[in-house]
């Protein structure tokens, strides 16, 4: 038991020490022009998919999903089976919120994701069932993956904005060209601060200066998200974009 929670420990730090922007599973290259946000926008309304109330928003697919555990049929099994502690195959309409137990909400609490990563790994990890069946080796290498995957994505402000707002039909594409010149002229400043930096405490001092940045775009991020102004919203995206390399590239140099 202690040697698993060894493992899961050092996979955990293995895993989100270094966080890529460039590992967020966003592979659309589409530009949404404001048009078309807006097409969406009131296409989800009416529809009435999305539900806003408050912070909080609903997907149709919330409770059905599960048609029980493929071993013993209990009901209840979700990614992993307690009754018979056989793993679930991974069920594609269960999003990274619901693996958390979480509400579909931007606004979490990061570390609250630790715990129960920790604990999925210890039922689900794949050095947990290599004597089980070829069918279940695949079921845990595929759940551990997304489960980690999710907490990568959860974990941060940028990756987490670009999942919620996936999860509303629209793909951002974080690498659309920076055409504000006020924008353009901040980075090459905030790049030369980071070249020309010449010890790690100034470093942390332009670190703290970036990640107030993301936090106040950030919070413009949930304010658009929420009054469903989604072309203000990507923009926002855009700017943690920047904010979160500047950041990577701190970590980089010190
Ligand atoms: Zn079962």
């Amino acid at each position: 038991m202690m040697k698993t929670k060894t493992m899961v420990a050092s996979l955990f730090r293995r895993t989100f020490r270094c966080n890529p922007v460039a590992a967020i599973a966003i592979n659309s290259q589409t530009n949404l022009p404001r048009e078309s946000l807006q097409h969406f926008s009131s296409k989800s309304l009416t529809t009435g998919r999305l539900q806003f109330s408050g912070r909080v928003f609903c997907s149709e697919s919330g409770g059905e999903r599960s048609s029980g555990c493929w071993n013993c049929g209990e009901k209840s099994a979700f990614l992993f089976c307690d009754s018979c502690r056989s793993i679930q195959p991974v069920d594609d309409s269960v999003d990274y919120f619901q693996i958390f137990g979480l509400e579909k909400k931007y606004e979490i609490d990061p570390r609250s994701l630790e715990g129960k990563y920790k604990d999925w790994q210890k039922k689900l990890h794949p050095d947990l069932v290599h004597n089980k069946s070829q069918k279940e080796r695949d079921y845990a290498a595929e759940q551990s993956a997304k489960v980690t995957e999710a907490c990568r994505t959860l974990t941060k402000r940028l990756s987490r904005a670009m999942y919620i707002m996936k999860l509303n039909g629209i793909n951002v594409n974080e690498e659309e060209t920076i055409t504000d010149p006020t924008l353009l002229m901040e980075i090459m400043e905030l790049r030369e601060g980071i070249a020309e930096a010449e010890d790690s405490k100034a470093l942390n001092q332009i670190r703290s200066q970036v990640q107030e940045k993301l936090k106040q775009w950030s919070d413009s991020f949930v304010e658009a998200f929420e009054s469903q102004r989604f072309y203000e919203a990507v923009k926002c995206i855009q700017r943690m974009t920047y904010y979160e390399r500047a950041c990577e590239e701190i970590v980089k140099k010190l």
